[in-house]
């Protein structure tokens, strides 16, 4: 068993540690500058239990308990660009909070994001990360996010980050006019990471490329 790396080590190793892992997601064609330098900023580490904190700076997904995940920063990087070059930085609506390290990255790009998860526990650790973290312009919903956070709607980007058999209509219809939403669709081990536009002729999808998130489910716990 390797013994874990003491705090204060971790500390010292972090800059290094986040630039290596600006410099794979480059690699990978991420070159949005926002989107670098929020992830070459945001603390990981926080989002995950302290036996994982040496790992939170490889790209790779991780657990974050209830058979959930943090998704790979390469992904997270993926889907925020994606919402970037839909155009409008207002407000985000984000469906799947998990650690909250996704709505922290949006947090750096959009004025505001709305955030919702279905498992109580991981909704409240969440918040509470967030607010310690000093985030003030994420809000925290505990919902079954497949329909949307209808008080807040229209939205000028929708970023789900569970796969769903088929797009939510609420989603659709919270989605303003010029906004854009990433989703990942389909059956697992089929799943693609779709962009659809909400354009003055209607609605345009695009699948982007393959992914594997876990399922969107219904209600919440
Ligand atoms: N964005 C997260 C990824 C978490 S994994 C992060 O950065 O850590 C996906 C999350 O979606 C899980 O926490 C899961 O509970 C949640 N989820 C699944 N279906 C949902 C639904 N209908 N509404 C809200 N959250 C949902």
């Amino acid at each position: 068993m390797s013994t874990p790396m003491p705090k204060q080590e971790l500390g010292s190793a972090l800059p290094a540690a986040r630039a290596r892992l600006v410099r794979e997601l480059r690699a990978q064609r991420i070159d949005d500058g926002r989107v670098l330098a929020a992830i070459g900023k945001l603390p990981r580490h926080e989002f995950v239990e302290d036996a994982w904190h040496t790992e939170a700076y490889k790209n790779k997904p991780l657990p974050i308990g209830l058979s959930q995940t943090i998704s790979q920063p390469y992904i997270v990087a993926l889907m925020t660009q994606l919402l970037l070059q839909g155009g409008i930085r207002k407000k985000v609506l984000e469906v799947g909070t998990g650690s909250g390290y996704q709505s922290a990255v949006l947090a750096e790009v959009f004025a505001a994001v709305f955030s919702v998860e279905r498992i109580k526990p991981l909704a409240e650790q969440a918040r509470a990360r967030l607010r310690r973290l000093g985030y003030r312009n994420i809000h925290c919903g505990y919902a079954d996010g497949g329909e949307g956070w209808a008080a807040h709607a229209p939205y000028d980007g929708i970023i789900v980050t569970a796969a769903a058999a088929e797009v939510p209509r609420a989603l659709l219809k919270q989605l303003a006019r010029g906004g854009r939403m990433v989703i990942p669709v389909g059956p697992p081990g089929h799943q693609q990471l779709r962009v659809i536009d909400r354009t003055p002729h209607g609605l345009e999808a695009q699948d982007v490329s393959a992914v594997s998130f876990v399922p969107l489910l219904p209600g919440k716990v």
